[in-house]
């Protein structure tokens, strides 16, 4: 281009190049030697006379090529110019053509270039939509309202709708309620405020089948923007397998748990009766190995209640018994209870701070089972001979329960994943610390389903503090007033914390011609029992202050209380709960709440008059010989054990003799020990106890016949006798009374 350049400024030419491929719109191309003008006119005014004009076929396209003067016309100035216009000519042809070549193979290229990326574009785009169309995803966009815009194939066999059939819908039709009615204000909502529920976050959530079923699916929400247009592009996954799956292992781990605590119950029974000297004195060496198998059944107990708490929680089906709870008294327990595992490492806990009258509406064992796992945690961690302080303050509105160790701390990286399931810091199989990282994230779902916070503050080599947050229940009413000064009416002592309860009572009992008190918590009710007299005295169990077995131990060990009738009205089944779970043992239930007025008149008369009986018989309905075993030498001192095997044989012993209980486990090689319920319950009279001693967990229906469920391996041995006991005991009153 410069020599061009250079021979055009010498002899005084404009070179123009046309694209001629277009006839109609010839515009110059390329002009050079036009410097300072406007040398881009049409073709029609370059081809004068004086210019030289050829035409060139490169790359499939017509080139004209036009030489000519500046200013129209050459000049004559030199005789020899023809000589030199000719070779200039020849000159410039030559590089012209040498030029255009350049171009034209540039442009080829270009082209070229344009063609083969066009094609890989196509094909990555086909590419792309065969992905789309054959994935096993469904994916789908919606608009800003909601209206289907676009579906893949797998949206089809997902929800049952072809795809000219939702685009244009509104996306609830895929939808179930109530996230149907919701979803409208929830786009709105994002729109507006761009707080997104979904966005960005897998989530698990209902979908709607064309057959009206709902099933569920995993749902992936991106937003994304076309020109101008907000879309949401969702990619849904059935899950409805993996559901199946999910709940088939659950039932899995919980029926091989349930097993399991069928042998280990014998085993930590019979372990526990030798160790104690039941059995006959014990040599010392014996005795050390004795408390290693026993150690070790109760921590393979531990880690099977675990497991199974773990799937009650994942299924949702852990109970709450929620009722007024005082958090010092509650700590003091946990601080006797866990003294001695504090003993075993060395470490002493003490109650440093507590405020008096500090209530929160919490299920006692629940939030004895998160202190104790954060107390067995600090003194697992802490230094030999060191304190673990436990601390209980007002925060806020809450109450806070603080453990406070002077341990390592815990570790910057494992800080954001202590409360996940089986995690350990340690989890080499040559750590220190046994235990199974799953006891932390137990303790938040309870400290969560309380609507507590669990948290903790650490530092590296000082220590770690774990606390609990609560909200404070208010104080309420003190000692209601006492009913109508009676004349020569029997006096009855209502013990209830639950004012509704404690109210319906003493309506009922009102009633009967009974005057009553109401004491709110055990140490109202001792404070009453001491200053007034009382005929007799109903009892709930869970009082905020004190355990009600407690409070009736406490109570028979004073010569002014110690013939006192007792009818324990306590709520066994938990309301509202489908089923009752392996961790309501204990539960003694009297009378069950509600309370059908005459069963407690009935009752209430039959306890005002004492009278004693003879040695109490006990049937004991179990297949398993270690279990009978243990059951009998544990209550050998209260009564008379007959050992039935079989359902069959239970039904032919209750026909010809009668019994002051019945001791019954549920899974029994002829059938379920269930089944014998309706023949121990006797509508019109008075009807056989039972306590149900199994490993199976109990439906709330049958928990209506029954006593007491205890189950197996979960119960200590002084549990067992004192339910059986306590069983026997009203059984006899009512017999002679009867
Ligand atoms: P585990 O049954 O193993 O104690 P947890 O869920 O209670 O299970 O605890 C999980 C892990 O958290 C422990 O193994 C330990 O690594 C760490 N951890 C818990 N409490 C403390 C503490 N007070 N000090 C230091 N580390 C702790």
């Amino acid at each position: 281009e410069t020599s061009i350049s250079d021979v055009t400024r010498a002899s005084n030419l404009i070179i123009t190049l046309y694209d001629a491929s277009d006839k109609k719109n010839l515009q110059p191309m390329h002009i050079v030697g036009g410097e300072g003008a406007d040398y881009r006119v049409p073709i029609e005014e370059m081809l004068g006379e004086n210019s030289f004009q050829q035409l060139h076929k490169f790359g499939g396209r017509d080139w004209w090529l036009v030489i000519s003067p500046k200013g129209g016309t050459l000049g004559t100035a030199h005789p020899w110019f023809p000589w030199i216009f000719g070779v200039a000519v020849f000159t410039i042809l030559f590089l012209i053509g040498f030029y255009i070549q350049t171009i034209v193979q540039r442009r080829v290229y270009a082209e070229n270039l344009v063609i083969e990326r066009t094609q890989s574009l196509k094909a990555s785009e086909s590419r792309v939509r065969a992905i789309v169309e054959n994935i096993f995803d469904g994916i789908i966009t919606i608009n800003e309202r909601g209206i289907i815009k676009s579906v893949n194939p797998a949206i089809k066999n997902i929800f049952g709708h072809t795809a000219e059939y939702l685009i244009g819908q509104n996306v609830k039709i895929i939808t179930p309620e109530p996230h149907q009615s919701a979803h409208d204000a929830y786009l709105q909502n994002y729109i507006t405020t761009g707080d997104a529920k979904i966005i960005g976050i897998g989530r698990e959530v209902e979908g709607l089948h064309a057959n009206g079923s709902t099933f569920p699916i995993e749902l992936e929400v991106a937003e994304l923007w076309l020109g101008d247009e907000r879309l949401f592009l969702g990619v849904i996954r059935d899950i409805t397998e993996r559901k199946k799956a999910d709940k088939a292992k659950s039932e899995f781990v919980s029926t091989v748990s349930h097993e399991l605590r069928t042998p280990l119950t014998s085993i930590k029974g019979s372990l526990g009766l030798i160790r104690s000297g039941t059995t006959g004195e014990l040599p010392e060496k014996m005795q050390s190995m004795l408390d290693i198998a026993y150690n070790n059944s109760d921590r393979l107990v531990t880690l099977i209640n675990d497991i199974l708490d773990i799937e009650k929680i994942e299924a949702n089906k852990m109970d709450f018994h929620m009722s007024p709870t005082e958090v010092v008294s509650l700590v003091e327990e946990a601080l006797e209870a866990n003294k001695g595992y504090g003993d075993e490492h060395g470490v002493r806990f003490i109650l440093s701070e507590g405020i008096e009258e500090a209530l929160v509406e919490g299920d006692k064992d629940r939030l004895m089972q998160v202190l104790s796992n954060l107390m067995s945690n600090a003194a697992k961690f802490s230094p030999d001979g060191e304190q673990v302080e436990l601390l209980v303050t007002r925060n806020d509105g809450n109450i806070r329960v603080s453990v406070k160790d002077k341990g390592p701390g815990i570790t910057e990286e494992f800080r954001d994943v202590i409360f996940e399931k089986f995690t350990q810091s340690d989890s080499s199989d040559t750590r220190q610390e046994g235990g199974t990282g799953l006891g932390l994230s137990i303790s938040k779902a309870i400290v969560d389903r309380h609507r507590g916070t669990l948290g903790f503050d650490t530092e590296a080599d000082k220590g770690t503090t774990f606390y609990f947050d609560l909200p404070e229940l208010s104080e309420e009413s003190e000692v209601l007033p006492s009913g109508a000064s009676g004349n020569g009416q029997c006096r009855i002592l209502i013990c209830e914390d639950e004012e509704d309860i404690a109210t319906l009572l003493k309506m009922m009992l009102g009633n009967a011609g009974y005057q009553s008190s109401v004491a709110r918590t055990a140490a109202q009710a001792k404070q009453l029992l001491e200053k007034e007299d009382f005929d007799a005295m109903t009892l709930d169990l869970a009082l905020p202050d004190q355990d009600g077995l407690a409070l009736l131990q406490e109570l028979r060990q004073k010569p002014k209380t110690q013939d006192l009738p007792v009818i324990v009205v306590s709520v066994s089944a938990r309301e509202g709960q489908q089923e009752l779970n392996g961790d309501a043992f204990g539960v003694i239930d009297w009378i069950q709440k509600p309370i059908e007025e005459s069963l407690l008149i009935d009752r209430l008369r039959l306890a005002l008059r004492q009278v004693s009986g003879d040695r109490p018989r006990i049937l004991h309905l179990e297949d398993d010989e270690s279990v009978l075993q243990i059951v009998s030498s544990l209550i050998a001192d209260t009564g008379d054990v007959v050992a039935a095997k079989t359902l069959e044989e239970a039904k032919n012993l209750l026909e010809r003799e009668t019994f002051d209980l019945v001791l019954l486990d549920l899974m029994l090689p002829d059938g379920d020990g269930g089944d014998l319920l309706p023949l121990l319950n006797n509508p019109g009279g008075l009807s056989t106890p039972v306590i149900i001693f199994s490993a199976k967990d109990v439906s709330l229906e049958m928990v209506e016949h029954v006593k007491a469920v205890l189950i197996k391996s979960q119960t200590s041995n002084e549990e067992l006798l004192s339910v059986i006991r306590s069983a026997i005991e009203t059984s006899r009153e009512k017999k002679l009374n009867g």
